[in-house]
């Protein structure tokens, strides 16, 4: 609304424009943290301005905006943290992780014939995503074993258009060899993309291993705080970028300004949950491994880990991330559900990477949709449990694990 005093505008017209031309200047003083975003255009000097804006910069090079599905302050902030955390030339905010894995895939150039190598260890959803809708766009799909000493040549003989990992597996917790299985795509001509959610750029930089695509749920570690649905894909190459921009763009698959804004203050202490994430999960490991209920534990900070070396020589300054899993003596589904219901103060819960301690059953949740023999072969039983471990005090944790175990 332009001012306009004579003859001034009626109630009616106050009511509707009032209060949104209010913005701090630096002489009333600016707020220290970025405000949220909520205004879907953005208005500019003149109607050339505007036609300008439309490029996406402005004439100076910092970003322009438009219209909120195009680009957003708040996404705008939180992809240029991401980008220089993971040493990538840009990154794009999606509304989830899901949203993230699609439009990477789709960066990376999918069509019909298109041939993906994907790990067979793959987060359940992801897994569902291409066999349940890139399979019948003529999409050719190969889930392999990429942990072992083989996977180099596995993607060799595939020749594939596009490699997809994860840097740690859900929930044996598998270390992949994030230089091995790069080489391996950049001598076929793939490109790669890293589901880096397990770690995040405190534990591991894909990109510095050779990755393409970086991309995380930030729904876990990254926004931490289990109150935010959102990802984000970094990326290393800028023709890839910008691909990305226009999946986001044009599928609306943009992030919203209220999740941003929390993700960018989870951000704030990421690192310093890490760490107490790591030295909490080692702790909890070593109770469980000695622990007379306690089958088998999972956690790539134990020597007796396959990939403990692997992990010990990527991971940043040892720390071998939040999440573990064990195997309860007692294979049982009967037994898994009494130890979950015996527990006070960890949460059974369907999500990992906030404050609290998580406890689920893949069985009933990221591996529901597998047959009972398919799980079997990917060595999760009826009595694994994943925890996701918290940031609370470690006598606490494990002694709700004691009691529960005691049951
Ligand atoms: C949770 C998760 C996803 C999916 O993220 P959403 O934010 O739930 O869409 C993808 N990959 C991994 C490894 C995850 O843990």
């Amino acid at each position: 609304m332009k001012e306009e005093t004579t003859p001034p505008w009626t109630l009616d017209t106050l009511l509707v424009h009032g209060g949104t031309g209010n913005q701090p200047t630096i002489d009333s003083g600016v707020p220290s943290v970025q405000p949220i975003y909520t205004s879907s255009t953005y208005l500019h000097a003149s109607t050339e301005a505007l036609e300008a804006a439309f490029s996406g910069t402005t004439a100076a090079g910092e970003p322009a905006y438009v219209y909120a599905r195009q680009g957003n302050p708040n996404a705008n902030a939180f992809e240029q943290v991401m980008a220089r955390a993971e040493g990538g030339v840009g990154a794009v905010a999606f509304g989830s992780g899901m949203a993230a894995i699609h439009a990477a895939l789709l960066a990376a150039g999918l069509a019909p014939g298109t041939k993906i190598v994907a790990s067979r260890d793959l987060y359940g959803a992801s897994i569902g995503l291409l066999r349940k809708m890139f399979v019948p766009m003529g999409i050719k799909v190969v889930l392999h074993n990429l942990h072992d000493e083989h996977a180099a040549d596995r993607i060799r003989q595939e020749v594939p258009d596009i490699v997809f990992v994860e840097s740690i597996s859900n929930p044996l917790v598998k270390v992949i060899d994030v230089d091995i299985i790069s080489a391996a795509a950049q001598e076929v001509g793939a490109v790669s993309i890293i589901d880096s959610t397990f770690t995040t750029p405190c534990l591991l930089r894909p990109i510095e291993h050779g990755f393409d695509l970086v991309i995380h749920s930030a729904t876990k570690y990254l926004g931490g705080h289990g109150d935010s649905t959102l990802g984000v894909v970094i990326s290393a190459k800028r023709a890839l970028l910008d691909q990305l921009r226009a999946a986001c763009t044009m599928m609306g698959a943009m992030a919203g300004p209220f999740e941003l804004y929390l993700v960018v203050r989870g951000l704030r202490t990421l690192s310093l949950r890490m760490q107490r994430h790591c030295v909490n999960a080692l702790q909890v490991a070593r109770f469980l491994q000695q622990h007379p209920a306690v089958e088998r534990v999972y956690y790539p900070g134990l020597p007796d880990h396959p990939q403990h070396e692997l992990a010990t020589r990527l991971l940043a300054c040892a720390q071998y991330g939040g999440l573990l899993s064990f195997e309860l003596k007692e294979q049982t589904r009967a037994a898994a559900f009494r130890f979950m219901d015996a527990l006070r103060l960890c949460l059974p819960a369907t999500t990992l990477g906030d404050t609290w301690t998580q406890v689920s059953y893949p069985p009933i949740s990221s591996h529901r949709d597998l047959t009972a023999s398919e799980r079997q072969n990917m060595g999760i039983t009826d009595g694994c449990i994943r925890l996701s471990v918290g940031i609370e005090d470690i006598g606490d944790i494990i002694r709700d694990l004691d009691q529960a175990l005691g049951r």
